[in-house]
């Protein structure tokens, strides 16, 4: 079997590892006969993967005990929603930071449900790069900030975070949670899909604090309630067993590498390759993000022309590389290199740039 050099932004590549394990125990879980997908999520062995996959997270990320970790589902899309019908207050706006395209589809759902304002934007910069954190304006009665903490599609991310005082914290932390430590005590509530660092699609992460559960309007439905989730520990209704389960697999994984702070090293060294591959080609690869705000999981790159680039992508395909075209919306190209994304597949990519460009260059 040959496994592709996987480059795809979500879902994205699965360690090998993991699959291995996943395979061995699909049909038959732990002795009971069955694969996890086929038992109730009320058993006992269910219990212990639910539990254990929480557990891991708070370890791994180093979650102060005065945070909920939950299992949900409906996507990171469904907390762009979820997020202002639980914080937002009359006269106590939402506040967003406007870094592409996916603060953009955030703020949009906020808007459907309460007043909304801008605390800074970088569409003047055609959003390739992060704002400063001076330049970040959070009002004082805002219910809250929320910010993008890396933009899949643009390929820029933020080094730092704002201190904002006793206004709560909000990262979409999709596209890179647990890729480096981040002291979570900043954030009021972490969120993030699984499909592009924690393991398949079908379940989304959300970290919030305590005192963030408490208030949420009478009047929302009780499945967009945080603490509906909070008081049935993410089992309020069916959850999506086989997801968490391959999450708990991959934390696990995380886990046996030495952890975030191991994981953050191996991305940068990663990132290097490809990165000085652009830098050091005398401008026939062209970086998209400004260099002080580059990603360390999506790399968005150009050529001088757009028959190149069709001709790169065709011709890495044919290499086994996978995932190599820019987003619809933006064109170009794109390597994401997630945490379960080899350095080999990073070398190999290296290389066959450098070989692109003595051929075309
Ligand atoms: C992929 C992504 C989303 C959307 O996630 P879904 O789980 O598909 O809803 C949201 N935010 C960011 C930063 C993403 O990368």
């Amino acid at each position: 079997m040959t496994r592709a050099f996987n480059f795809n932004a979500g879902p994205a590549a699965i360690p090998l590892e993991v699959l291995k394990q996943a395979q061995e125990q699909f049909v038959d879980y732990k002795g009971a006969g069955m694969s996890i997908m086929e038992m109730s999520h009320r058993s006992a062995l269910y219990e212990q993967v639910n539990n254990e996959s929480q557990a891991l997270l708070r370890e791994l990320f180093n979650i102060p005990s005065n945070y909920h970790v939950l299992f949900l589902q409906g996507g990171a899309s469904t907390q762009f929603a979820m997020l202002p019908l639980n914080l937002l207050r009359p006269g106590s706006p939402g506040a967003y930071v406007m870094t592409g395209a996916w603060a953009d589809k955030a703020l949009k759902e906020a808007k459907l449900v309460g007043d909304t304002v801008v605390a800074a934007s970088t569409e003047a910069d055609k959003f390739m790069r992060m704002p400063t954190m001076a330049e970040i304006e959070v009002p004082e009665n805002a219910a809250y900030l929320h910010l993008t903490s890396n933009e899949t599609i643009g390929g820029t991310q933020f080094k730092e975070f704002p201190n904002t005082g006793n206004v709560p914290l909000i990262a979409d932390m999709s596209s890179d949670i647990l890729s480096r430590p981040i002291d979570v005590s900043q954030f009021g509530v972490i969120y993030a899909g699984a499909q592009k660092n924690l393991g398949p699609s079908g379940v989304t992460v959300v970290i919030i604090r305590d005192d963030l559960v408490k208030e949420s309007p009478k009047t929302i439905p009780t499945m967009f309630r945080y603490d509906t989730h909070v008081k049935s520990s993410s089992l309020y209704n069916t959850p999506p067993s086989f997801s968490v389960y391959m999450v708990s697999l991959v934390l696990q994984w995380i886990k046996d590498r030495g952890g975030v702070a191991q994981l953050e090293q191996y991305n940068h060294d990663k990132t290097k390759l490809i990165y000085d591959a652009i830098d050091g080609s005398s401008g026939f690869y062209i970086g998209c993000a400004q260099p002080q705000s580059r990603s360390n999981m999506n790399i968005t790159f150009r050529i001088h022309s757009e028959e190149l680039e069709k001709k790169f992508i065709k011709e890495s395909e044919l290499e086994g590389f996978v995932g190599l075209k820019g987003h619809r919306d933006v064109g170009g190209l794109r390597a994401s290199t997630y945490n379960a994304v080899p350095l080999e597949s990073c070398q190999a990519l290296t290389q066959f740039m450098i070989d692109f460009q003595k051929r075309n260059g």
